[in-house]
């Protein structure tokens, strides 16, 4: 029996990938394995329960992975686990490195022991650190790595292990840096879900003082299309970065929700900027594009209108999620 195992696989991300692989690679059985925290949704894998085997577990807990590893004869990892989320890291750091560092290593020595063929990290364009405004380059993938926030110097750190594990021992490894994702499923602590779900439910939206920062935005699906391109075509010991170039400032995407939902302006309100709260990242995806051939499907405008109305549509898995987030956006002022 032959194996991919997705970590992280109940998250936003995660779980798209899990049903898109299923649905395009039927001669694979896939593993998914997640440790539930506040982020993680087993039921985010409820449409392809009779495909997935699912294990709740950590991927810093080797006797488990080591296990599963070898129970379903895994070929390939893509580890996906992570604490995502840069508000939570500002406070509880230590949580970040625990998994995004410490159990990204732990992870790549079960690999290592295991044999595995293929390792894939998935990274941040968060790792470069920020780039002015008005500057006219984009990260390449030999800019230097000056990450700026706990949760973008964990995965950093991480990107750092899964090369030295390379070069070292001879791990079979490919990394994708990825922009923002957006799409269905994603927590609704993150900005996008968090400004539809505020709309949706009557509540003003809190927009960070620095409105014009803004972010690379690119669909989930895209994002997945573009691991698989990697995991099938990409080169042993590379990374390649993933975005579409299209930028959009806190300010815009705030105005964009009200729009759609048919709402006034009026419902945002300026709200103290996280600390260490980037300004702008922006890649330069012409790797993959000319290597791999891969390029965005989703255009922007619809794959928000669809992100918004699922929302709409679905206020049955976000509401109980609401609770769980344990940061509140508006605190920065009283931290
Ligand atoms: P997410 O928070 O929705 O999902 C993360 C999942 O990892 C959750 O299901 C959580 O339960 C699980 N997890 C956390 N700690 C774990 C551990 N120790 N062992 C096993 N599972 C664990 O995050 P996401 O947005 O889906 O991000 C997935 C990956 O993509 C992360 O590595 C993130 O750094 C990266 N990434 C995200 C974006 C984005 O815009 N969301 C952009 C670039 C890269």
């Amino acid at each position: 029996m032959s194996s991919i195992l997705v970590t992280g696989a109940a998250g936003f991300i995660g779980s798209h990938f899990v049903r898109h692989w299923v649905r395009g690679n039927a001669q694979d059985s896939v593993v998914a394995l997640d440790a539930l925290t506040y982020a993680g949704v087993e039921e985010n894998l409820a449409d392809v329960r009779d495909r997935v085997t699912f294990v709740h577990g950590d991927i810093g807990d080797s006797a488990l992975v080591d296990r599963v590893l070898a129970e379903h004869g895994v070929h390939t990892v893509v580890n996906f686990a992570a604490e995502s989320h840069n508000s939570l890291a500002v406070l509880d750091p230590r949580r970040f490195f625990r998994t995004n560092t410490m159990g990204t290593q732990a992870l790549l020595d079960s690999c290592h022991r295991a044999g595995v063929t293929r390792f894939h990290h998935i990274s941040t364009c968060e790792v470069y650190g920020d780039l002015a405004l008005d500057d006219d380059r984009a990260f390449t993938e030999q800019s230097p790595y000056r990450p700026r926030t706990p949760y973008s110097a964990g995965k950093a750190a991480a990107d750092h292990a899964v090369r030295a594990w390379h070069e070292t021992f001879g791990l079979p490894v490919t990394i994708t840096n990825c922009a923002n994702n957006y799409g269905s499923h994603q927590f609704p602590e993150k900005v996008l879900p968090l400004f539809i779900t505020r709309s949706l439910d009557g509540e003003r939206i809190p927009v960070y003082a620095s409105k014009d920062n803004r972010r690379e935005w690119i669909h989930v699906l895209d994002h997945c299309r573009a691991i698989e391109a990697v995991l099938k075509d990409g080169r042993i010991g590379e990374t390649y970065h993933v975005g579409t170039g299209v930028e959009v400032s806190v300010d815009e995407m705030a105005d964009l929700v009200l729009a759609e939902l048919g709402l006034p302006r009026q419902r945002k309100m300026t709200v103290p900027d996280r600390p260490g709260h980037d300004r702008r990242y922006l890649l330069d995806s012409g790797k993959i594009r000319t290597e791999l051939g891969w390029a965005p499907l989703v255009d922007f405008g619809t794959g928000l209108t669809d992100t918004i109305r699922w929302y709409a549509d679905n206020r049955a898995w976000w509401e109980p999620l609401r609770g769980r987030s344990p940061v509140a956006e508006e605190a920065w002022a009283r931290a």
